[in-house]
């Protein structure tokens, strides 16, 4: 606590164990109309955070919602090129527009507002929280039911940046079987629970493959462990994607929206539930 605390969080920076962590809370910008956020998390990179993020808007989008992605991921940008998106975000005076999937998902970026794709961000984490921020603070975000945030992978800097200055509805935890599963999911719910959030489903990604002559599924990795853990934590939404080469295709040729086999469809109509209950109430 400060040593002179006036217990009005408000008016202070300090973060100490009395604060409530939503006082850090920023309003979106003005213009902008943003009904669920959820933030997609993982332990590590290269476990299919982007492309769970992904899969989710464009769940959102076939169920009926308007959906946005905010690539919170400012060194690792990968949710343009999985849409084929090419164009820089446009300013108005008012604020940042976000660039449009073909179909219509709003997306912002660190790469949408590069120069060139290829240039790579060299930046230390207060700079990058602060560029994350501003994709909330600065940029209008028209009708958004649903937005999906794609967290830098870790428990770090960014993340916790951005648990504690966005309201979020809840987070989607992505693992791989190999990836210390139990371990990873501690740490999320953890982080999840200092922060009051709730936990709208663990995806095992990368979880089998299935045989392309007989049609049986492999466990390439082992038996999966993710039900029990998730039993262990009380999350009842859990789903197991395989390893399926059409959707790394999609991803790579930026037509992730086209891909037809909607992996995500229950995980995504549980979590729809769960939030529509939630605003019901
Ligand atoms: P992260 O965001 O966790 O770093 P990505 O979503 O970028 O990971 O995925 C890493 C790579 O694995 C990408 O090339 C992506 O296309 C591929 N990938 C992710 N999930 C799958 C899957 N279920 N099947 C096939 N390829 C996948």
């Amino acid at each position: 606590m400060a040593e002179n605390c006036n217990h009005d969080c408000s008016s202070c920076g300090e973060n100490c164990a009395s604060r409530d962590p939503k006082s850090f809370l920023k309003q979106p910008h003005k213009l902008s109309k943003i009904r669920k956020t959820i933030a997609v998390v993982s332990g590590k990179g290269g476990v299919g955070k982007s492309m769970t993020s992904a899969l989710l808007a464009c769940a959102a989008c076939k169920a009926g919602y308007n959906a946005a992605i905010m690539d919170a991921d400012i060194t690792g940008p990968s949710i343009p090129k999985m849409f084929g998106v090419h164009d820089r975000a446009m300013g108005s005076e008012a604020g940042i527009l976000p660039v449009l999937s073909d179909r219509g998902t709003q997306i912002m970026s660190m790469n949408v507002l590069l120069n060139s794709e290829e240039e790579p961000v060299v930046w230390r984490g207060a700079l990058i929280s602060g560029t994350v921020l501003q994709f909330w603070t600065d940029v209008i975000w028209a009708d958004v039911d649903y937005m999906f945030i794609d967290m830098p992978p870790g428990t770090g800097d960014v993340p916790l940046t951005i648990f504690q200055s966005i309201p979020l509805d809840g987070i989607v935890i992505v693992t791989t079987p190999q990836d210390l599963v139990g371990m990873i999911v501690k740490k999320a719910v953890n982080m999840a629970d200092m922060m009051k959030v709730p936990i709208l489903g663990i995806v095992e990604n990368m979880s089998y493959i299935t045989c392309p002559d007989c049609g049986r599924n492999i466990s390439v990795f082992g038996d999966s462990k993710v039900d029990a853990i998730a039993m262990e934590h009380g999350i009842t939404n859990v789903v197991k994607v395989p390893i399926d080469r059409s959707l790394t295709d999609a991803a790579d040729s930026g037509r992730i929206e086209e891909f037809d086999h909607n992996y995500y469809e229950g995980f995504f109509a549980k979590i729809d539930e769960r939030l529509k209950d939630k605003s019901d109430n």
